[in-house]
């Protein structure tokens, strides 16, 4: 990419998005291009098309998608699939009709069987069932992963996919009922603190073990792998995670201190805990380059300050 490619940025408003957007202006590229979806609705074809007859854009970041935690997916599980599998088929024929260079489509670990040995490799992919609750979901990101392959086998085209872990953030969901687990409980702790409440309901055991990684840094290996690796070289898909992972009640204790409360913590194990553990294999990710620089408390703090300033 040079700094005055045309880049088109879709899903610029989300978590991962905006950070990627961020990303690309840091770091001088002067051409960006986004639309919001209601400028251009992604699941209608021919808007999608006609987007990228007139506006060619060169290189795309495919970061929009129809997100949510457990309780939406079990919702609306239509939608999650229908929206995924439109939008993502739209742009990447899309890209391919208008011979975009290069693009970038943006999976989740949820892909993975519910029952994966950790950490998971990429391999791992279509070895066994899926997490119901979010069944439609992976199904949708795992067709847009095989498309990008698909696309790239038959008509050459430079498609990446990449595969990255729990992801938190500046711009991340903080309603209690939908968020995952950390701004959940970012909200939980400051709230607590401002009411001087006595205690923090954390849900489950406290046992489970997650791995979590800041959506900049998400931004940071995205940009890295457009610029540096081909679809060739990729070879498939890539994890992107930072290899650590650390439990509910590491967790819980470390938002505790970065907030300052000084209440008590209490699990409420009448909550599920989900998997018992979810972290990722990165030694293909590593073999390629690149690895995370933001630790969880640094990204806890950033996170915590945009709360304070944009949300509460
Ligand atoms: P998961 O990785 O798909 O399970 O996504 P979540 O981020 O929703 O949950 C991760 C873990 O954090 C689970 O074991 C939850 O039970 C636990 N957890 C503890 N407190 C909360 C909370 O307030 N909200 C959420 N979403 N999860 C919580």
């Amino acid at each position: 990419m040079r700094r005055d490619s045309k880049v088109y940025v879709a899903g610029h408003r989300g978590l991962v998005g905006s950070a990627i957007y961020r990303r690309l202006q840091a770091a001088g590229y002067t051409n960006l291009i986004t639309r919001t979806s209601s400028q251009l609705d992604l699941r209608n074809q021919e808007a999608v098309e006609q987007f990228f007859r007139t506006k060619q854009p060169e290189y795309v970041f495919l970061a929009a998608a129809k997100v949510g935690g457990i309780h939406a997916n079990r919702t609306y599980p239509a939608q999650f699939i229908y929206d995924n599998l439109a939008i993502q088929t739209n742009v990447i024929h899309a890209a391919y009709q208008s011979r975009v260079k290069k693009l970038l489509f943006l999976g989740s670990s949820c892909i993975y069987p519910k029952f994966a040995p950790q950490p998971m490799k990429e391999k791992c992919l279509l070895t066994g069932e899926l997490e119901p609750t979010n069944e439609p979901y992976a199904i949708a990101k795992i067709s847009g992963m095989k498309m990008c392959e698909a696309y790239n086998r038959q008509y050459g085209t430079d498609f990446l996919s990449v595969m990255p872990t729990n992801l938190y953030g500046i711009g991340d969901n903080f309603d209690l009922q939908n968020s995952h687990v950390i701004p959940a409980l970012i909200r939980k702790f400051h709230e607590a603190k401002v009411t001087n409440s006595a205690f923090v309901e954390v849900w489950g055991t406290g046992n489970p073990r997650r791995e979590f990684l800041f959506a900049d840094d998400l931004a940071d290996a995205s940009v890295y792998l457009m610029e540096n690796v081909s679809a060739i070289q990729l070879d498939g898909f890539v994890n992107i995670g930072t290899g650590q992972d650390l439990s509910i009640r590491e967790l819980a204790q470390l938002i505790q201190q970065i907030v300052g409360y000084e209440g008590e913590i209490r699990f409420n194990t009448d909550q599920p805990d989900g998997t018992p553990r979810k972290l990722l294999d990165i030694t293909k990710l590593s073999q390629l380059g690149w690895k995370a620089s933001i630790s969880l408390r640094e990204g806890i703090v950033q996170t915590y300050e945009w709360y304070k300033t944009t949300v509460y």
